[in-house]
């Protein structure tokens, strides 16, 4: 692959390619410009339960078999290639198997996260996984913006609205929740949810209702450290109940001994009220910071490399750009050969 022959594709802006951006923009470039990823299939155990306890999240409970169905469709698809020979170094397989897992722990997340924060019976959603698109602007600036919301929820009784996320981490909570409410994240969303309702009007016991986006409601829960395995076999038939029951008590008492050990440590539902402007001088520095990257072209070498490092590592995992970075641009043509593709554009 011909460095030349590669695509620059346009500029948007989204909570996760923001926070690339200012992180590393080199990373920024190869991945949203340029579509960089790797080639084959990459196991990301705690990117995949993620995406799972998501589709628990946003199917609701007693929706189990939608997310079933999912995951299966997701394991039929990888099995077809297997069958064709694609699995050249077993990665599919052992995704499919990774994928049972991690469909397992996150169901039982869910169940447990369900029993602690019911949603109260005056907080009626108004729609999960919201596709929205926008241009965000500023004096001789457009920044095009998009993202998903996971839920947004309205207050029946005030007309308050509520961008809800839920987060799944295998570290401490407090990673989740510390600066919530100065995180592009919920700034981001406050404005897409903005955008999204200001046409939108509610109609509340045949009263019209106008909704106000009022603030963001964070979930967290910690990933259980075990999986289902031949004990939740044994305790089902000694506890006469569905091996999936068996291992949510097993994961239950996890939690248990977790909380003991560190209160607070396992789950935590946190709502912030927007009581800043909608455009704060620190987002605006940032969105302008942002702007400033997406002009600087075409030419990979404007857009320089960490140097920090510290997001060459990060959660304990090489940045998969390193062989780029480590090599003489001579040497890129035969990498992007070997072991990048460019992932297929967004319709
Ligand atoms: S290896 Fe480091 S410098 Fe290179 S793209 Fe990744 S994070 Fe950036």
């Amino acid at each position: 692959m011909k460095i030349e022959d590669i695509k620059t594709r346009p500029f948007f802006c989204s909570q996760s390619s923001m926070k690339l951006a200012l992180n590393c923009i080199r990373a920024w470039f190869f991945k949203i410009r340029w579509g960089l990823q790797l080639r084959g299939v990459e196991i990301k155990e705690s990117a995949d339960l993620g995406q799972i306890y998501h589709k628990f999240q946003e199917f609701g409970p007693g929706q189990e078999q939608k997310v079933k169905a999912w995951v299966t469709k997701r394991q039929m698809a990888l099995s077809l290639q297997i069958d064709k020979g694609e699995d050249l170094d077993g990665q599919m397989a052992r995704l499919v198997s990774s994928l049972t897992v991690s469909y397992n722990k996150a169901g039982v997340m869910a169940r447990i996260f369900w029993d602690k924060y019911p949603q109260p019976s005056y907080l009626k959603t108004i729609g999960v996984e919201i596709k929205h698109k926008m241009d965000m602007k500023f004096p001789g600036i457009t920044i095009p913006l998009e993202g998903t919301i996971d839920k947004l929820l309205l207050d029946t009784r005030n007309g308050n609205v509520w961008v809800r996320d839920h987060k799944s981490t295998g570290r401490a909570l407090a990673s989740l929740f510390l600066g919530i409410q100065w995180s592009i994240q919920a700034r981001l969303y406050r404005i897409l949810a903005e955008d999204y309702c200001k046409y939108k009007k509610s109609d509340i016991d045949g009263k019209e209702v106008k909704w106000e986006v009022a603030g963001f409601i964070l979930d967290g829960i910690l990933k259980p450290g075990i999986k289902l395995c031949g004990k939740d076999n044994r305790n089902a038939v000694a506890w006469n109940c569905s091996i999936e029951d068996a291992y949510l008590r097993r994961v239950k008492e996890w939690y248990a001994v977790k909380e003991e050990e560190n209160p607070g440590s396992t789950i935590k539902s946190q709502s912030i009220m927007f009581n800043e402007p909608l455009f704060p001088d620190e987002l605006k520095r940032d969105l302008t910071r942002l702007y400033n990257i997406s002009i600087k072209g075409k030419d990979p070498k404007a857009y320089s490399r960490d140097g920090t490092r510290f997001h060459c590592y990060l959660y304990e995992k090489p940045c998969i750009y390193e062989s780029l970075c480590s090599a003489p641009m001579s040497r890129w043509p035969e990498l992007l050969d070997t072991k990048f593709k460019i992932k297929e554009e967004e319709k």
